[in-house]
C-alpha cells in the first residue's frame, strides 16, 4: 500500500464485514473445473452490495471472475458507483488479488475503489489504482463520451 494515497481505506469494520460478505458469496461459486472457488462484495456508494463468484464453463475459456460477476451484477441494475470491493480465494486467510481483466474493469468503475483482501489473520486494502498503474482509461480514447 502506497504511503502517499490519498484516498481513505475503509474502517477495519466495514473492511471486514466486506470480507465476510465475499466469504458467504463464496459458497455459490461455480467452479468444478479450477476447484478455486472465489467470492467478492463489491460495496456502492449508495450502501449496496453486490455479491459476486467465479462463473465456470465446460468451454474454460468462458469463465468469470467473482469481481467482473459482481460489478456486472452492479451495472445491470444502474449502479456505477463503487467504494470498495472484497476478494476472498478458497482459503479464508490467503490473499487472493484481482487478475489483470477484473483491475481494469473495476478501474472503469472507480480507480480510487479499494479493494479488501485477506492476509493471514488480518487484511490488506489497496486501491484499483495502485494495482493497475498506468490503466487503460476512457479518456485515452477518440472520443471520450462514456454514458452515465
Ligand atoms: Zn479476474
Amino acid at each position: 500500500m502506497s504511503e502517499h494515497n490519498p484516498v481513505a481505506l475503509l474502517d477495519p469494520d466495514t473492511a471486514r464485514n466486506l470480507l465476510e460478505q465475499a466469504k458467504a458469496a463464496r459458497t455459490h461459486a461455480y467452479a468444478p473445473y479450477s476447484r478455486f472457488p472465489v467470492g467478492a462484495a463489491l460495496l456502492a456508494r449508495d450502501g449496496r452490495v453486490f455479491t459476486g463468484v467465479n462463473v465456470e464453463n465446460a468451454s474454460y475459456g468462458l469463465a468469470n471472475c467473482a469481481e467482473r460477476t459482481a460489478v456486472f451484477k452492479a451495472v445491470s441494475e444502474g449502479v456505477h458507483e463503487f467504494v470498495a470491493c472484497a476478494v476472498i480465494g478458497p482459503q479464508d486467510d490467503v490473499e487472493c488479488s484481482p487478475c489483470g481483466s477484473c483491475r481494469q474493469v473495476l478501474f472503469e468503475f472507480g480507480p480510487d475503489m479499494v479493494i479488501v483482501l485477506a492476509d493471514g489473520p488480518g487484511l490488506k486494502q489497496y486501491t484499483v489504482r495502485e494495482l493497475l498503474p498506468g490503466a487503460f482509461e476512457s479518456a485515452r480514447l477518440p472520443r471520450t463520451e462514456v454514458p452515465v
